[in-house]
């Protein structure tokens, strides 16, 4: 099958990839792809700091000499993974007034200061209290829609905490799920599709399908698909099956992204 496009992918512009820029670029275009976008880390204030921030200078000239040397085969882009805590707003506010991205993924990777990746911000907590404080960050974190397209992976949350079970139950945070999913449909902006659930072992892309159901049918139309692929092997990794799902929920189109304007595009 041929893919569109990547809409989540690392470099080693962001602290946890080692990949050149190039090399995915070279993979994307074997792969067929019509559009790769670029969404490197800037986490300001995240517990470590190899994710603070990025040298935009270097991310434009390194996009833009992929963008001319690959312009016959393939459509660069140039995003942006930002991390989002409420006390580092203006920060991303001035850096998104600062450098013209495409395309900007709102993640949410710590809550209350706390990191999920090194289990502090479970401490203490019931398995669903936590969740339920993730997805209330969340919620804040979306009051300024003008500040990104798409959220990226929402219930990732699943990914960490040291639970019998970590599985996520839509119905039981069904109320503030669907404050999010309304809230972001209001604000014009999407979610994204993100497959490295199943390359880490958890079955399930995120969000999970219940949630991209609910999505679709409160009237979410905007929607990326990504891999979140932090090295050339994994782009596109797993997207026969999010195309079938959102083929099966009655999705017909996904986005692409230039200049933070979405258009759509048939589901190949
Ligand atoms: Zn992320
Ligand atoms: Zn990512």
């Amino acid at each position: 099958m041929r893919y569109f496009a990547d809409y989540h992918t690392h470099t080693n512009f962001s602290g946890d990839s080692q990949a050149p820029m190039e090399l995915m670029v070279k993979r994307a275009v074997e792969l067929g792809l019509k559009e790769l976008v670029f969404t490197d880390h800037v986490d300001y204030e995240y517990a470590d700091p190899l994710f603070e921030n990025i040298d935009f200078g270097d991310y434009l000239v390194s996009v833009n000499y992929c963008k001319d040397k690959y312009r016959k085969v393939i459509k660069i882009l140039m995003g942006v993974e930002i991390g989002y805590q409420p006390h580092v707003e203006s920060r991303i506010e001035e850096l998104l007034d600062k450098v013209d991205f495409d395309f900007v993924i709102y993640s949410t990777h710590m809550a209350d200061r706390l990191d999920f990746y090194t289990g502090a911000f479970f401490e203490g907590k019931e398995r669903d209290l936590a969740y339920n404080r993730y997805f209330e960050n969340v919620l804040q974190s979306i009051k300024n829609p003008a500040n990104f397209n798409v959220y990226g992976h929402l219930d990732f949350i699943v990914r960490y905490g040291n639970y019998d079970s970590k599985s996520l139950s839509y119905q039981d945070h069904a109320a503030i799920i669907d404050k999010i999913l309304r809230d972001i449909i209001y604000g014009g902006c999407g979610i994204e599709v993100n497959t490295s659930g199943y390359r880490y072992g958890l079955g399930q892309m995120h969000p999970q399908a219940d949630i991209i159901r609910r999505y679709y049918k409160l009237g979410g139309e905007i929607i990326t698909i990504g891999s979140d692929a932090h090295h050339p092997r994994d782009l596109c990794a797993d997207f026969n099956s999010a195309y079938t799902l959102l083929r099966e929920i009655g999705f017909k189109y996904i986005n692409a992204y230039e200049g933070r304007k979405a258009r759509f595009v048939k589901i190949p």
